[in-house]
């Protein structure tokens, strides 16, 4: 990888399961962590979600944006996925407008970091276990040190 600093920034491809919805992000992220909040663990399916957050400017849909169907999840945030093929992709909160959510498992190659924390841990699935050594996050806004 060409780590020189006037390269080009990275960009990395996603997409939904069907690959109707295509997009890329452009590196370097903002965070990436483990989600256990009720509503990602509903919308996905899953124990909890693993997020990218990226800067809304850094992130292109370049197919399938009108597959893309909108939930509003919140009274500020908004769950976007795939209507053909129900992949989650992203989420938006009007508490931080210039940011977008990402679902790292849509990325089609690594991004710039590893998971860095749990948020929302205190609303874990109790069937879960976690067993690494990142911050587990909490409290009211799910980020907050328990
Ligand atoms: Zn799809
Ligand atoms: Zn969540």
């Amino acid at each position: 990888m060409d780590e020189s600093p006037d390269s080009e920034p990275r960009v990395v491809e996603g997409a939904c399961l069907c690959g109707a919805v295509r997009f890329e992000v452009t590196l370097p992220t903002l965070f990436c962590a483990h989600c256990h909040c009720t509503m990602c663990r509903r919308a996905h399916g899953s124990a909890y979600v693993t997020w990218i957050g990226v800067p809304r400017l850094q992130l292109r849909i370049h197919a399938g944006g009108t597959d893309l169907v909108r939930h509003q999840s919140s009274d500020h945030g908004q769950r976007s996925f795939c209507r053909v093929c129900g992949s989650s992709l992203f989420c938006e909160s009007s508490r931080h407008p210039d940011r977008i959510d990402v679902v790292l498992a849509n990325m089609a190659g690594p991004v710039d970091r590893a998971p860095q924390a749990h948020f929302y841990f205190d609303d874990r699935a109790e069937w879960v276990a976690v067993d690494d050594g990142l911050p587990r996050l909490g409290g009211e806004s799910g980020v907050e040190p328990r």
